[in-house]
């Protein structure tokens, strides 16, 4: 899958990462936020946040292959943080958009969000409904050429920088998964406030936000693609959203065993290095091989994906398997830095609490679980 273009991709996402990012992730992970409206243009400059988008609105045309690259160079971030709010732009508040949306609304939110000129979230999660998206209540009521938006979201990515938001709402009686959609949402629109920052366990660099709407007005010109198809076309989002979250899972987890690796083999115990201990050594090559077996299986989602294959089984898969090898490797390589590595001053207490994450966010392991057994026909509760 991979030629000389996407070696060439991988050292310029290393390179910006290695001069913009990781100097300051420190400085952004005490200030509980890290200015996305500085960093969106640097990146969108190099063609990071459009690599798959159409030419004519300043994407770079590429193939999926490319995100894969994007999504392991970003795993290299020193703050999942920052490479979850990258994703957030790039595979999870966008697709829809780019999919479905008509060409005025991609003029208008998708081309500078590409530029990295506007800051976009995905908002889908409620306070009552979270791994249950069927049971959430925000509402757009139409009235003319408008909707008319009440409710409220929950723990949105970006949502205290955001210019707009990809809004799951109910916009028929219908209920279930049935009468819902999506439409880009201007933040700047009356009614519409931040209620809370959150403060987090992790990924602390990034802004994470409660949101509310209050009678807000936005055009019935901003639903993306067909009213009443958003839980569907939030399900095909959600796919992208898992892949990409695989394909960084891999590099930080690669990055993990790596600066262990090279810690243990200067930290003597016993009179030799901590790597020439054999239960040190066998337990880190189990967790090497164990993402050998996730990376392949990435790449095998990636080329299905290419292929246009319906990916949902494999990035459930891969996402169930992602979120539970990260916390084998940061609990295991944690106890390997002994007392240096429940410092906070140390990179591993850092992935320690960022890694737990991935297990919930996205959808949770269990739902992931349920997925399994549900696409394997076994009987499941409604
Ligand atoms: C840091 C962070 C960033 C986030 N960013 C965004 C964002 O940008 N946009 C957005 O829309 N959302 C975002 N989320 C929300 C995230 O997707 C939800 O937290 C997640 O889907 C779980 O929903 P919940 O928190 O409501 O948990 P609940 O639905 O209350 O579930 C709680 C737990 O119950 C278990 N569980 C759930 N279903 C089942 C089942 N069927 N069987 C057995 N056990 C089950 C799981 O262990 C789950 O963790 C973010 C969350 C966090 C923590």
């Amino acid at each position: 899958m991979f030629t000389a273009e996407h070696d060439d991709l991988r050292a310029m996402i290393r390179d910006v990462v290695d001069r913009e990012i990781n100097p300051f992730v420190d400085e952004w992970e005490e200030a509980g936020i890290f200015p996305a409206h500085e960093l969106w243009p640097k990146l969108g400059k190099l063609g990071l946040l459009g690599l798959e988008y159409e030419p004519g609105l300043g994407g770079g045309g590429a193939d999926h292959s490319h995100t894969v690259v994007l999504g392991e160079e970003l795993g290299r971030i020193a703050a999942a943080g920052v490479s979850m709010a990258i994703s957030v732009q790039v595979d999870m508040a966008t697709p829809s958009l780019a999919r479905y949306g008509t060409p005025e609304l991609k003029e208008r939110y998708l081309r500078p969000a590409i530029a990295g000129e506007q800051v976009c979230s995905i908002a889908v999660t409620e306070p009552d409904a979270g791994s249950d998206v069927a049971s959430l209540r925000t509402r757009a009521v139409r009235d003319g050429d408008d909707w008319v938006i009440n409710g409220s979201k929950l723990y949105i990515t970006n949502g205290t920088q955001a210019d707009w938001l990809c809004l799951l709402v109910r916009t028929s009686d219908e209920g279930g998964y049935r009468g819902m959609s999506q439409i880009v949402f201007p933040t700047d629109t009356p009614g519409f406030r931040v209620s809370r920052s959150l403060r987090k366990l992790g990924n602390r660099s990034s802004d994470t936000a409660e949101l509310a709407f209050e009678d807000c007005r936005v055009p019935v010109a901003n639903t993306i693609g067909e009213a009443g198809r958003g839980f569907q076309q939030q399900m095909a989002q959600f796919q992208n959203e898992r892949m990409i979250a695989c394909y960084i899972a891999v590099g930080q987890i690669q990055t993990a065993l790596d600066r262990t690796v090279e810690y243990l083999r200067d930290r003597v115990v016993f009179g030799r290095p901590l790597l020439e201990h054999q239960h040190v050594q066998m337990r880190l090559a189990e967790l090497v091989a164990e993402l050998d077996l996730l990376r392949q299986y990435n790449y095998s989602i990636a080329e299905g994906y290419l292929r246009g294959a319906d990916t949902s089984w494999g990035a459930t898969v891969a996402k169930l398997t992602a979120g539970r090898l990260a916390r084998r490797v940061a609990d295991t390589c944690l106890q390997f830095h002994g007392g240096m590595g429940y410092m906070e001053e140390t990179w591993i207490s850092r992935y320690f609490r960022d890694s737990r994450l991935l297990s919930i966010g996205g959808g949770a392991d269990e739902v992931m679980l349920r997925t399994v057994a549900k696409m394997s026909g076994w009987p499941t509760s409604p």
